[in-house]
């Protein structure tokens, strides 16, 4: 039997974690039906370890198809700076990139709170939100507790090309904004977490239509795939079906029936016809 073919559309697959053992791991994801994945930047100084990599999986067979999709991660914020932008923009006319990722706002910590640090985070949210239309791309959003901001931007910069709300976990209502203006919400191995209230209202009240998998390897790790020896658990793209099988039993409905909705869902996010 063919496994149901599956998009992994947030991955840190290019970090350090996987050096060891990137290809078979690759083999394992495309067995168990991975078939793409995007590798997605955060910051400057890896772009070119995230290019190399891209490449490297789309010269092996029987893995996953690479996507890239280029960013500057708003947590890492203190380390960005204008001429990464130029790199950046360097990169969208060199390279084959599906979007923009990862970027947004991030005031988890307390110190992304400082006026200096949140205004920083949000020129460079803009700039890369400038270089999506000038580019004419999606953008891959990361958002911790700053989704009315996020949306105010996006809102204020009339944002067209949409894209995924990554790891999304804001409320029902936030939910529904941002499919307004045009997103996917990403949905991570969080899913399989029996105590994820808030998250598991959000999938059903927005439904299957608007969303899509994700694994954000080497983190979120689903939560049957956690080892009680290990501090972390490395979360891999093959875990990739967890994801799945957590939504389907959220929605009440088998991974063959919402598996291919997710598939087109992903297409459309990212603006790829097949
Ligand atoms: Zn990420």
């Amino acid at each position: 039997m063919t496994p149901l073919a599956l998009f992994d559309t947030h991955t840190h697959f290019d970090v350090e974690d996987f050096d060891i053992d990137r290809e078979h791991l690759a083999y394992q994801a495309k067995a168990v039906g991975v078939e793409r994945l995007i590798l997605i930047g955060f910051v400057q100084e890896r772009f070119a370890n995230l290019i190399d990599t891209h490449h490297y999986l789309n010269r092996l067979i029987h893995t996953p198809q690479s996507y890239l999709a280029p960013g500057l991660h708003p947590f890492y914020i203190e380390q960005h700076q204008d001429s990464d932008l130029l790199n950046l923009e360097q990169i969208l006319k060199n390279e084959q990139c599906i979007a923009i990722g990862e970027i947004g706002l991030d005031t988890f910590l307390k110190q992304h709170k400082q006026p200096e640090l949140l205004q920083k985070q949000k020129d460079f949210f803009v700039a890369q939100i400038e270089l999506a239309q000038q580019f004419n791309k999606p953008i891959l959003l990361h958002i911790r507790k700053s989704h009315a901001d996020v949306l105010q931007i996006l809102k204020h910069h009339h944002f067209k090309q949409g894209g995924i709300a990554h790891a999304f976990s804001g409320g029902i209502e936030e939910a529904k904004a941002f499919i307004k203006m045009g997103f996917k919400l990403g949905i991570t191995g969080q899913i399989t977490n029996p105590n994820a209230k808030k998250l598991h209202a959000v999938v059903q009240a927005v439904g299957v239509e608007y969303l899509v998998l994700e694994t954000d390897c080497p983190d979120m790790t689903p939560l049957c795939c956690q080892s009680l020896q290990q501090h972390r658990t490395r979360n891999t793209p093959a875990n990739l079906t967890f994801v799945l099988q957590g939504l389907a039993a959220t929605l009440n409905r088998t991974p063959e029936q919402i598996a291919p909705i997710v598939w087109e869902n992903s297409l459309q996010a990212l603006h790829l016809s097949a």
